[in-house]
């Protein structure tokens, strides 16, 4: 059997070595492997955009992770906590414009009132027009019993990145301690899956010490998982985190985002039917990261509808895009943007995962 470029280009069961000749692709090899992954997402979802407003919740975090800018340890940021009507404000104008979804994030708590509120503010966001808002959760590690709760009040979609999918990586990049567990994460990902989320994880892109043999073991990982929704993004170095020693080990930023738009490419061939979010970060790296995103395979995109007055407090990393956008001006910009790259938003749906939804009527 013959193993040229073009031959792994045109199969969707590639194994290891094959991921990562597509992933060492570059030139017009690389524009290929691109036009290839557009083309897979043509076939099997059209040219559809789906939108999730983003609400960032709280910026108060119980964990350390080394490159995050919410690090508990991390002294520097102010925290806040959006008030309740706050939150339903934001899913309101979500519903006004048409986006169909809205997801939660923040960082990540476990105390019973975070947990009650988050119960509580998923029934009322059901409650907005009869429960025509799908809802998102991204709120870290949980147990069971609270990932059920959420489940039951209406949550109906998880993404929890595991940031890489090898435990080694995983430890460079998180202190090793009974709060920062590889397995743990592992766990709570099957347990999401059993409680019946559409599950979504994710790696990074261009972390230090991460190589191509790490990246193609996270596309096989989201494979071996059957994941519903996968978000990757380019990793982005903060000054103010542990991980920014590191620097000079991380990749250019226009090398982290090829090879984000590469490993979406892959990805959309390897699950051609799955979720997949142009993440903000690919913006920040290249003020057309999320454009080229989707046109390399991704069909999520995240709107931030966070009020104003908090998004430079949900200081992740540095230079976030969007930071000073209003939601109306987003919406049109995101119009154009897409319109211009032969893309469409379907306002007013859920857009879930078909592979889920697939799955689910099977089932
Ligand atoms: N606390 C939740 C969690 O960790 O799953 C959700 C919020 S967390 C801020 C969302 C994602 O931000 C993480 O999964 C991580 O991949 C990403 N992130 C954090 N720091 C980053 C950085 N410096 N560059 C790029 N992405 C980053
Ligand atoms: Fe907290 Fe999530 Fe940031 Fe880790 S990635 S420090 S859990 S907000």
């Amino acid at each position: 059997m013959t193993n040229t470029f073009e031959d792994i280009l045109h199969r969707q069961d590639l194994d290891k070595e094959q991921i990562k000749v597509l992933l060492a692709a570059e030139g017009e090899q690389m524009k290929a492997l691109l036009r290839r992954g557009r083309e897979v997402k043509f076939r099997h979802l059209d040219n559809y955009v789906h939108l999730r407003g983003l609400i960032e919740y709280g910026n108060v975090c119980e964990k350390d992770c080394l490159y995050c800018g919410l690090r508990s340890g991390n002294a520097k940021v102010e925290r806040y906590c959006l008030s309740d009507e706050e939150v339903l404000s934001c899913a309101r104008l979500a519903h006004e414009l048409g986006y169909g979804s809205v997801a939660l994030q923040s960082g990540e708590r476990s105390d019973p009132g975070f947990i009650d509120r988050i119960d509580q503010l998923v029934r009322e966001i059901k409650r907005i027009d009869g429960g025509s808002l799908g809802i998102t959760l991204s709120l870290g590690e949980q147990g069971e019993d609270t990932y059920r709760r959420w489940f039951e009040a209406g949550a109906h979609r998880y993404l929890l990145r595991i940031e890489s999918s090898s435990e080694e990586l995983y430890y460079k990049i998180h202190p090793r301690n009974d709060r920062h567990s590889f397995q743990r994460r592992l766990d709570c990902l099957e347990t999401l899956k059993r409680i019946g989320y559409q599950t979504g994880t994710g790696v990074m892109v261009g972390l230090p010490f991460q190589t191509l043999d790490h990246l193609a073991e996270d596309l096989l990982f989201f494979r071996r998982m059957d994941v519903a929704m996968v978000g990757l993004g380019p990793y982005i170095p903060h000054p103010d985190t542990p991980l920014y020693r590191l620097r000079d080990l991380v990749p250019p930023a226009e090398a982290r985002m090829d090879m984000t738009l590469k490993m979406i490419a892959v990805l959309r061939i390897l699950m051609p039917e799955i979720n997949m979010v142009a993440a903000t970060a690919n913006q920040t790296v290249d003020p057309q990261g999320r454009e080229k995103a989707i046109a390399a395979g991704a069909n999520v995109i995240m709107p931030n509808l966070t009020p104003g007055e908090y998004r430079e407090s949900y200081f992740i990393y540095p230079d976030k895009a969007c930071v000073k956008d209003q939601p109306d001006q987003c919406k049109s910009c995101l119009d154009i943007r897409l319109a211009a790259i032969g893309h469409q938003i379907l306002y007013n749906a859920w857009g879930d995962s078909l592979a889920f939804t697939k799955k689910a009527g099977k089932a």
